[in-house]
């Protein structure tokens, strides 16, 4: 990062982040009822993109121990099509 230098202050008000409010909690360890399996689809979809990528851990803030399980869930899911290998727009 990058610090900015120079004193160019915004006196606009409050900081503001631009971050969304995406907890960098793994979400399998905070919710123990989640379950990683290649039937939740439901579940799954939520860690892959339209295309059908699967969301790096670095963005969905799963921990890499689920994200493991998570990717293999998702590639099983696609084997039995469950889950699309490349992104269609239907559902
Ligand atoms: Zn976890």
């Amino acid at each position: 990062m990058v610090a900015a230098s120079t004193s160019s202050k915004k006196s606009s008000g409050a900081k503001r982040r631009r971050i969304y409010h995406r907890r960098k909690v793994c979400r399998f360890c905070a919710d123990s009822s989640l379950v990683i399996d290649y039937k939740e689809v439901r579940t799954l979809r939520h860690f892959t993109t339209e295309r059908g990528k699967i969301i790096p851990k670095r963005i969905s803030g799963t921990c890499s121990k689920h994200q493991r399980q998570l990717s293999q869930a998702i590639k099983r899911a696609r084997t039995i099509a469950l889950l699309p290998y490349v992104g269609s727009m239907e559902y």
